[in-house]
């Protein structure tokens, strides 16, 4: 899922401050599932807003509105008449979300309430960790199902570098280092093999590097 945290609330406040009309809009799929932009965020955040403006001495109009996904058409057309009615949308999609909206609504300000911060997966209750940077050439079947580019802090392709000390990577102690992880995952699946030939350097053509990417599917286009 992509994961995202909600902005601090004075920087939401600071940039709804010109609107007297907004709309708060949830997304209810990836940050949803990270409690950053679902509808109980929603409703929080719609309540703290109105709340502030209250107490500011400010008259502003806050409505509240989640659908299951702002990037996809279908979904944020159940959005246009909130939209039209208000000065200004908040939106607490990730932000691929907030573009497809600014895209859809062209002459209406969106504003991005979340930060946006990687591919990850809830490995325990409150933890996120980020496992995939969308490189765009998959090779979690080399590394038998643990990804060096997201999980290795120097990207390292082929082995671990010297400072892997006691299972944890030397730029963060805290952190598992991804090359034992490695190791440890191809000797359980009987595949250390897989880890012996040389990778020489890897084109990254695929990645963002290159720009913004599409992925065309010619069999959907009608
Ligand atoms: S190899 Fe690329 S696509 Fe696969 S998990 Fe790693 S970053 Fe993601
Ligand atoms: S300690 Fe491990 S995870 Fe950290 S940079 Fe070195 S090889 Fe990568």
């Amino acid at each position: 899922m992509i994961v995202a945290e909600q902005k601090p609330i004075d920087e939401i406040k600071e940039m709804a401050a010109p609107y007297r009309k907004l709309l708060v809009l949830g997304c209810g799929t990836c940050v949803q599932t990270c409690f950053a932009g679902g509808e109980e965020e929603v409703a929080t955040l719609v309540s703290t807003l109105r709340l502030a403006a209250k107490v500011d001495g400010r008259d502003i109009e806050v409505e509240g509105l989640t659908v299951e996904r702002q990037c996809e058409d279908e979904f944020i057309q159940e959005a246009a008449e909130s939209i039209a009615r208000n000065e200004a949308v908040l939106s607490l999609a990730c932000g691929a979300g907030v573009q497809a909206i600014a895209r859809r609504f062209y002459h209406t300000p969106i504003l991005p309430g979340v930060n946006t911060t990687f591919i990850g997966v809830l490995e325990k209750q409150g933890l996120f960790t980020e496992e995939c940077l969308g490189c765009g050439n998959c090779e979690l079947a080399t590394f038998n199902g643990i990804c060096p580019i997201a999980r290795c802090a120097k990207k390292l392709l082929n082995g671990p570098c010297g400072g892997s000390r006691d299972g944890k990577c030397e730029i963060n102690p805290e952190t598992d280092c991804a090359w034992q992880l490695i190791y440890d995952r191809s000797k359980a699946l009987g595949k250390l093999d897989n880890l012996k030939a040389y990778r020489p350097a890897r084109s990254w053509q695929a990645s963002s590097a290159g720009g913004p990417r599409r992925l065309v599917r010619e069999d959907h286009i009608i």
